[in-house]
């Protein structure tokens, strides 16, 4: 049956100000004590985090370009592009998130500006609030990790809207539905660990594909990252 995922979202919100919040913000933080797991899924994201940048900078500098991070969490992807004088607009559902992430980047640029760093640097600005409801225009909108809590029905609707925020570009990063991987997914879902509070949707790339399709994008690049334990394909979309 189709998976409808009505309150995925209260859900997916209620988990990344509690437990999720603790647990990523582990993860995508330095700290120490992490399990191997754990330590495989940070080095897995930073690769997307990295090739995501990598995307962004192929086509100039990032100084004075307005991005959208949708679903920013601590603040990874942020960080690096106020750190190259983008005008970053970040945002999460996650209140703790948004809180933790304000204050890394705070602490992050006044590092750089020590270092006098020749960049003129922006404070991006936070806010908590779901991508569903984010407005404006920016040269490019970038939404990493995030499509994972929702089944395709409520990602396509999510995609249409992070497009019609988007001047010039949308990057998105997701869990490929390939073969091996809805396997082990399979098999993860027989066994489940006890820090697997919610729900893990894998996505195919040709589902996306149509998603943006639909609304009048196409990709330009796409990118696969994979680790033991982590899983992301980066694709870089544009209008059509
Ligand atoms: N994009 C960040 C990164 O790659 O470092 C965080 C990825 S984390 C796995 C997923 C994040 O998406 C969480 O911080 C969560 O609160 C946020 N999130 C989930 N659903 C969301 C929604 N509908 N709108 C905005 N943020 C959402």
């Amino acid at each position: 049956a189709e998976e409808v995922g009505g309150d995925d979202k209260e859900v997916v919100k209620e988990y990344f100000n509690s437990t999720g919040f603790q647990r990523w913000r582990k993860i995508y933080g330095g700290m120490d004590d992490v399990n191997r797991v754990q330590l495989d899924i940070r080095i897995g994201h930073a690769k997307t985090v990295e090739n995501a940048i990598k995307m962004l900078c192929d086509e100039g500098s990032l100084q004075g370009v307005t991005v959208c991070d949708a679903g920013c969490g601590t603040g990874c992807l942020s960080i690096p592009l106020a750190k190259q004088g983008a005008i970053v607009s970040a945002s999460d559902i996650s209140a703790a998130m948004v809180a933790e992430a304000e204050k890394l980047t705070k602490e992050e640029l006044q590092t750089s500006r020590n270092d006098l760093s020749p960049t003129p640097m922006f404070m991006p600005k936070f806010e908590i609030k779901d991508l569903e409801s984010l407005d404006g225009k920016y040269d490019t909108v970038v939404c990493l990790d995030v499509l994972i809590h929702y089944p395709q029905n409520k990602a396509n609707a999510m995609i249409a809207h992070l497009a019609s925020l988007a001047e010039n570009r949308l990057i998105l990063s997701f869990a490929p539905k390939t073969f091996y991987y809805d396997l082990l997914k399979r098999i993860g879902e027989l066994f489940p660990g006890p820090s697997k509070a919610t729900r893990a949707y894998l996505h195919a790339e040709a589902d996306i594909e149509r998603a943006l399709k639909n609304v009048g994008w196409k990709i330009r690049k796409r990118g696969l990252i994979t680790t033991q334990f982590y899983f992301a394909k980066l694709i870089e979309a544009v209008p059509a």
